[in-house]
């Protein structure tokens, strides 16, 4: 797999993203990262690190923490794994033009199902269409389902939580935890970071 679909939509002359991997790889487990992402539509993209890429879906109403919601996600093409850490404003006239947040990050480890082979593999359970993964986040944590809507390549998926320790209906950290977990800033405070700079 490759970012190739990544570098061909982006002018790296003019975006602040980042053009190629960083030194991020390397680390004995993979890893999560949640962006927000405040483009044409205010929204968040979930992506995980699978086979030397970041598996990527467009979250339109973030992750919910109430087993019984059922989050809508599009699959949007993969990112480079340096994608990660990127933090900043992509200029007006850009692919994905706004500000990005990374709302939440950590190393992540798929959950074998009860029908499924003891070694789980992410790659392979994302081609069947069903991945559940472990968070070790700052913000999510626990069981996730990641559950594909039919066997086109190109249909949708849903987040859920699964019924845990971490589980809380009451919790809800898309609109209670709105700061970034590298930079403790909020999305304002990155836009006017960029204008200062600018
Ligand atoms: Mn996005």
């Amino acid at each position: 797999m490759s970012a190739s679909r990544y570098r061909e939509k982006r002018d790296f002359s003019r975006t602040p993203e980042p053009a190629e991997d960083g030194a991020t790889g390397g680390s004995e487990r993979p890893i999560f990262v949640i962006q927000q992402h405040d483009a044409t539509r205010l929204h968040f993209d979930f992506r995980l690190e699978v086979e030397g890429v970041l598996k990527s879906w467009a979250l339109p109403k973030g992750p919910s923490t109430d087993p019984r919601e059922k989050r809508l996600m599009t699959p949007t093409e993969d990112h480079p794994l340096a994608y990660a850490d990127f933090e900043g404003v992509i200029p007006e006239g850009e692919y994905g033009a706004g500000t990005v947040l990374v709302w939440d990050q950590g190393p992540y480890e798929v959950i074998a199902g009860d029908d499924e082979e003891a070694t789980p593999d992410a790659a392979a359970a994302l081609r069947r269409g069903k991945l559940t993964v472990r968070l070790f986040g700052e913000k999510l944590e626990g069981g996730w389902a990641l559950v594909r809507m039919g066997d086109a390549p190109d249909a949708d998926w849903l987040l859920i939580k699964m019924r845990d320790d971490a589980a809380d209906a009451r919790r809800n950290p898309v609109s209670t935890e709105p700061r970034s977990v590298l930079s403790g800033r909020t999305l304002d405070e990155i836009r006017a970071a960029a204008d200062d700079a600018s």
